[in-house]
């Protein structure tokens, strides 16, 4: 799970790909190298630590002259994040030079048989076994595509390559399995990165390189492979991503711009979903066969997974099938009984959760119908699932989701009315009236908002808190196990995210003198129940926070945070935001990197 650029054309490569390994940076950010195709061979640079300390080794490229390179930031899978772990790899002889994502599974196998070959290695990494293993097979057929086609058929795991090869001066090799890995087009030049963010700035053409294909690139176009070393043919596509929206525009953090992002983001997934009022799936090619379904597993991992907890309550509520929630790193090795007529849906900001992509892979092989809830256009879930929705928030950098999470949800809800209307479980006014709670969510979230100083002074006054509850019942709790993600994720803060009632059941032991228990008191049917339990932690010492709606009371609370009244299976769009904003300020208040949270990367390709 790392960032790959790679270039050839007529400019300086250096500048341009450190400029693109910083739009990259989020996705992993451990050690950071290039290596650049100059009069003299190819050079190789590569530091520990942030990509700036790289950026100032190369005094910004200047030191590394050459119209051809590849870079890699790192997130490391196989050997510490270390100078000789970083790529780019030397294959043994130098002959061909690696970046590479993912991780090469059967990487002590190869390593022993090269070894025995007399290959020498010089790292840790799995990485570095892949340019021996690319040299190993040139020897043997003297052609760098058969080379790293023959790598293709022996590997197991995730790959995407960047491959430069000393005889080869005028081309980059790539190729590629579930990592992801797209190429753009500049007129005599040519661009590689993992994501679209990257090449922005550059071109906006771009050729998808799917699984199992390979790709040599030269300044005036690429030509592609499949894994046999057969030609194939592929079409160029425009994106049409904003790419000011990549950018931090004035915000002191990414995660704080998003935050601020979510109404739009669920505003503009609302719409894109939607028709005269009405929730419309056509576009995405979803109708009588997937709403038929007479049960629904969802399936997800971290933030995602939460955005399922709260659809189980909200579709079983409103549509009456029965869901279950399934972490994908479960699910995929789980003999899940699926039964019949079921449907699974797959959410995943990137689309490339590696956990998610194989758990949509499981549904498939049993012959399930598959939706998939993704923000990346062109993502691997995105192209696997049979259908997918696509939510509106843009790109999002800052490791911990927020947006991308609120949109998520907001095409949840859309999906699970639809499904209640088609099922005849709504009524007409019913429908008519949840259609117009949600297209009231933007503007409460900007209520919440507007009152965020709030937060920011409890943060400020609680910064030092060791252990945090968060409790509540039915859709409050679904946001307590977000908004606890939020704070562990970005303040380091140790939380617990408790379904209410179960707290007693062991929990409230750790209930000391001034422990912090945040309550939701957001579902009318239960806000008795909570506020009992509420008062159970009060007297043994907590200090108790209540999120209750506008105008309503929490008795006996030490504070009350107010959001605007919300439909109560709605709900979660709007209360978690004041936990996103908690999570926020404590990290902010503690020092902390809030954008690039430590031992974290945004898009988890590894298992
Ligand atoms: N498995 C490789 C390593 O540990 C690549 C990790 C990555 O994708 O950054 O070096």
């Amino acid at each position: 799970m790392c960032g790959i650029v790679g270039y050839i054309g007529r400019r300086q490569a250096a500048p341009i790909l450190l400029a693109g390994l910083k739009k990259l940076e989020y996705r992993g950010y451990d050690s950071a190298g290039v290596a650049v195709r100059g009069e003299g061979g190819i050079r190789v640079e590569k530091t520990e630590g942030r990509l700036a300390r790289l950026v100032e080794k190369t005094e910004g490229g200047a030191s590394l002259s050459g119209t051809v390179g590849i870079g890699h930031t790192r997130w490391a899978t196989h050997g510490a994040p270390s100078e000789e772990n970083a790529h780019p790899h030397l294959s043994d002889g130098e002959r061909v030079t690696v970046v590479h994502n993912g991780i090469l599974e059967n990487f002590r196998e190869l390593k022993q048989k090269l070894t025995a070959e007399g290959y020498v290695f010089h790292s840790e990494t799995d990485s570095e076994v892949i340019a021996d293993l690319i040299d190993y097979y040139l020897k043997k057929s003297g052609d760098p595509v058969t080379a790293i086609c023959r790598f293709m058929q022996r590997a197991r795991g995730s790959y995407a390559l960047g491959v430069l090869f000393s005889d080869r001066p005028d081309e980059v090799f790539v190729a590629r399995k579930d990592s992801p890995m797209i190429l753009g087009v500049g007129k005599g030049e040519m661009f590689v990165a993992s994501d679209v963010p990257a090449l922005l700035g550059e071109t906006r053409t771009v050729y998808y390189i799917d699984n199992l294909e390979a790709a040599v690139i030269r300044r005036e176009g690429a030509v592609f492979y499949n894994i046999d070393g057969n030609v194939i043919e592929k079409q160029s596509v425009e994106v049409t991503m904003d790419a000011s929206a990549a950018e931090k525009d004035g915000w002191e953090h990414f995660m704080i711009k998003e935050v601020h992002e979510q109404p739009r983001a669920v505003a503009d997934t609302l719409s894109r979903y939607m028709k005269e009022g009405r929730a419309d799936f056509s576009e995405a090619g979803i109708g009588e066969e997937e709403f038929s379904a007479e049960r629904i597993v969802i399936t997800a991992c971290g933030s995602a997974y939460h955005v399922g907890v709260t659809l189980q309550y909200v579709i079983e509520s409103l549509a009456r099938v029965p869901v279950r929630v399934e972490l994908a790193s479960e699910m995929r090795y789980r003999d899940l009984v699926y039964g019949e007529n079921c449907l699974v849906i797959a959410i995943s900001q990137s689309g490339e959760t590696a956990d998610t992509l194989a758990a949509l892979r499981e549904a498939k092989a049993h012959g399930v119908r598959t939706v998939a809830i993704v923000n990346v256009q062109g993502s691997s879930v995105s192209r696997e699932a049979d259908r997918t929705i696509f939510t509106v928030a843009g790109p999002e950098i800052a490791v911990a989701t927020t947006k991308a999470y609120s949109a998520q949800l907001a095409a949840g809800y859309l999906f699970a009315l639809e499904l209640a209307r088609r099922k005849g479980t709504v009524s007409e006014e019913a429908y008519a009236g949840y259609i117009k709670e949600l297209l009231s969510l933007p503007e409460k979230i900007k209520r919440v908002l507007e009152r965020k100083e709030a937060i920011g002074s409890f943060a400020a006054r609680h910064q030092t808190m060791r252990d945090v509850f968060m409790i509540g019942r039915g859709v409050d709790y679904s946001v307590c196990l977000e908004g606890s993600l939020k704070l562990k994720e970005i303040s380091y803060v140790h939380t617990e995210a408790y379904a209410a009632g179960e707290l007693k059941h062991g929990t409230i032991s750790l209930i000391e003198e001034g422990t912090v228990v945040v309550g939701l008191l957001l579902q009318p049917r239960v806000r008795e129940k909570t506020a009992s339990n509420l008062e159970e932690v009060r007297s043994r010492g907590a200090h108790v926070v209540a999120m209750v709606f506008e105008g309503e009371k929490a008795e006996g609370a030490a504070e009350v945070w107010e959001i605007p009244k919300t439909e109560e299976l709605f709900a979660a769009s709007v209360a978690v935001v004041p936990l996103q904003l908690l999570a926020y300020y404590v990290s902010l208040q503690r020092g902390l990197d809030v954008d690039k949270p430590r031992n974290l990367a945004k898009s988890v390709t590894v298992e």
